[in-house]
């Protein structure tokens, strides 16, 4: 791939990305009705991931932008008619690994479907990777995985929370918004401690619209086994949401006079 990606340089409609797998009606990942597309790879090795099988690039159903354009557009009238204003996710997987595929499919999407993009993302990835991406993201749902730099490489074992926090200067520097999404984790991510810093984070990012708290994803636990992975949170149970209530009433206050909804209670 070319230093950044720029679709209007080339055949897009052409270029080939490896999918993992495609929803056609999601509501949770971004605003109204979505449909989802997950990538192939990814290179963190988060202690808790619930998709290992996404993490191999090579891997996947190879398909064009052109393929998917025409499946979503015969779905349009469900994302533009939902609640909100509804449009395209794209997951992973890690989507900006595959970035050059990545940019010219968001292109696509708000060229030929006029719908509104989001991207799911830990915020890592190369500098290239973010310019070629973000010319054609409305939203990007950043997965903070840890607030506190030696707690993050604990949990994502490859990727360094620096990079995130650069990744959250560039959305604000485009004025792109971001929610926040974080995982409860017992004993990892759920201290005091923890969600003051997280609570730091968030309040020096001005384009922070929404803060989700998600319940560590203990099913994940098969997936390793299948693939013969050893899985390395053998005895950690998923918290119910009463039990992160006073999480989210901690953050709830902290960000009363910005107008931030905080999910993951209810
Ligand atoms: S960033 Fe996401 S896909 Fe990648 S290892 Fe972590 S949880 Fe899994």
């Amino acid at each position: 791939m070319p230093a950044i990606v720029d679709p209007t340089t080339m055949d897009y409609m052409e270029v080939k990305g490896n999918v993992h797998s495609t929803e056609s009606l999601a509501c949770l990942e971004g605003p109204g009705n979505r449909f989802l597309l997950f990538l192939n790879g990814c290179a963190a090795r988060c202690l808790y991931c619930s998709n290992p099988d996404t993490w191999d690039e090579t891997v996947g159903t190879p398909m064009t932008v052109g393929q998917l354009i025409k499946k979503i557009g015969n779905l349009k009238n469900y994302y533009i008619n939902s609640v909100g204003g509804g449009g395209v996710t794209v997951s992973g997987g890690e989507p900006l690994t595959q970035f050059g595929f990545l940019s010219c499919f968001l292109y696509a999407v708000k060229k030929h479907l006029n719908l509104h993009t989001c991207v799911e993302t830990t915020g890592q990835g190369c500098t290239k990777a973010w310019n070629s991406v973000l010319p054609h993201t409305d939203l990007c749902l950043v997965c903070i995985k840890h607030a506190i730099p030696e707690k993050y490489e604990q949990i994502t074992r490859t990727k360094k929370l620096d990079r995130c926090l650069k990744f959250l200067k560039e959305l604000e520097k485009r004025n792109i918004p971001w929610w926040c999404r974080y995982v409860v984790l017992p004993g990892y991510t759920d201290s005091k401690e923890d969600i003051e810093a997280l609570i730091e984070l968030v309040k020096n990012s001005p384009t922070c619209e929404r803060i989700e708290f998600l319940p560590y994803p203990e099913l994940g636990k098969n997936k390793w086994e299948e693939l013969g992975i050893e899985y390395p949170l053998k005895n950690i149970k998923q918290l119910k949401k009463s039990e992160i209530k006073w999480i989210c009433d901690m953050v709830r206050e902290a960000f009363k006079d910005r107008n931030i909804p905080v999910t993951g209670d209810t």
